[in-house]
């Protein structure tokens, strides 16, 4: 089956609706708007008994690959994805291992502590991805247009997760990868991955913004290749995280899907791969988001919910009030406001995607909420209690959903999945958060 021209990319602004060939290396259209990756071609909803029949790879990488298994719904390379040595010569994979072991759990200690029954809250650990976070999923899918373009060398603005994938990956294909970080702002654990696959540390002064900027710059200047989630075909390889969910619910949607929310990459994510399953029919209910900011890095919160001049956020069906945002950026520079959390994987005042965000926010009738960063670290550490690792921007999912029910706005019958975005990258989170007698879940050393 030829499958020529059957994906492109387009614009996200349906008043300007630019489109380019999937080749490109565009990350904004013309005009500077978002781009998505656009497929002609309807998957039969067949190839669910497929996937199914994946998950046991007979020594497929490409079956064993928590993201290629679902190759046919993000087949931007046009390939015929039943041809191995097709695959082999497209698409990037970790030997298999990205997204392998990522797919929902019952975690009772966390249910308890929610407040809701074991058997209506699932919980998705994406740490457990070969560099320790969810980038792998798409790190993987941005890797593969890098080398279908030719590109030698791959860049990013990041504060810890993002460094340690691209660096994982351009070790194993050969590349190089430059990664421009904010100085001062990262836990030594998190850039200890980026120099150990040999990627190039950049350091700015300033904050995860203003790295990125920079990184952009680079790329535009230089003739690098971006995969920051700006790129977007590092949003196609998280579509993955939902499917996953899905598959092992049997595509039956939960109500709910919660997310914290940093650069806003996983809820654009989950927003593309809701919209077209739901227009391939694949799925008959939209489950709501729930994207979960931080206190100290609250910009979608704030926007969303009217807590800046009163008016409340919406994408408005493509004609989203852009004036709006860049006065709070305004407002944040006026008054030196930067994003500050612990959590440093979402210590981010501007979301890259936040109007696919806001997209996703508008199709599934999201939400969006904060939380305190020692409300997080609880979540985190009641995870810890089931015998999972995670870190404390994920603990922002667990203490979101146990929020949003006590605010009646998730009922507690409802069906919940949260996403568990990465591993614990800062040992001494942990060891200082048990160290206090005062913490909820603390265990202090004895002597
Ligand atoms: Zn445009």
């Amino acid at each position: 089956m030829t499958m020529q021209d059957d994906a492109y990319l387009k614009c996200i602004d349906p008043q300007c609706g630019l489109e380019y060939p999937i080749k490109s290396t565009n990350v904004q259209c013309d005009k500077g708007h978002m781009l998505d990756v656009k497929y002609k071609n309807k998957p039969s909803d067949k190839l669910k008994e497929e996937f199914y029949k994946r998950r046991n790879s007979l020594g497929n990488i490409f079956n064993e690959s928590g993201v290629w298994r679902f190759r046919e719904l993000l087949n931007f390379c046009q390939i015929d994805t039943e041809n191995l040595e097709e695959c082999s010569k497209y698409l990037v994979s970790l030997d298999g291992a990205e997204g392998r072991q990522s797919k929902p759990y019952h975690m009772s200690k966390a249910a308890k502590f929610i407040g809701t029954s074991n058997e209506n809250l699932w919980l998705q650990p994406e740490g457990y991805n070969p560099s320790g976070s969810f980038k792998d999923n798409g790190m993987a899918t941005a890797v593969t247009h890098a080398k279908m373009i030719g590109a030698k060398r791959i860049v990013c603005a990041s504060t810890g997760n993002t460094s340690a994938s691209a660096g994982m990956f351009a070790a194993n294909e050969g590349m190089d990868c430059d990664v421009y970080i904010p100085a001062g702002q990262i836990a030594p654990g998190k850039l200890g991955q980026a120099y150990q696959f040999g990627a190039q540390i950049i350091q700015v002064d300033g904050n995860f913004d203003d790295a990125l900027k920079q990184s952009l710059e680079d790329v535009q200047n230089n003739n690098g290749y971006t995969v920051n989630s700006i790129n977007p075909f590092r949003i196609e390889g998280q579509k993955t995280i939902p499917f996953r969910a899905l598959e092992y619910l049997n595509w039956e949607s939960p109500d709910w899907i919660v997310y914290p929310g940093g650069a806003l990459g996983n809820t654009s994510s989950c927003g593309k791969a809701l919209m077209e399953l739901y227009e391939w029919g694949w799925i008959k209910k939209i489950p709501r988001i729930a994207v979960i900011n931080s206190e100290g890095a609250s910009t979608l919160s704030d926007l969303y919910n009217g807590k800046f001049e009163e008016e409340e956020l919406r994408w408005n069906k493509g004609k989203p009030n852009i004036e709006l945002i860049t006065r709070y950026y305004n407002h944040l520079d006026k008054e030196g406001i930067r994003p500050k959390t612990k959590a440093t994987a979402i210590q981010i005042g501007r979301p890259t995607n936040i109007l696919k965000g806001l997209r996703a926010l508008e199709f599934t009738n999201g939400i969006v909420t904060t939380v305190s960063d020692s409300e997080m670290l609880d979540g985190m550490s009641v995870v810890g209690l089931n015998g999972f690792d995670c870190e404390m921007a994920s603990g922002a999912t667990v203490v979101g959903i146990k929020k949003l029910i006590n605010d009646e706005i998730i009922k507690k019958d409802d069906m919940v999945v949260g996403i568990l975005t990465g591993r614990q990258k800062d040992a001494m989170l942990p060891v200082e958060y048990h160290n206090n007698p005062e913490n909820k879940f603390a265990k202090p050393p004895k002597n």
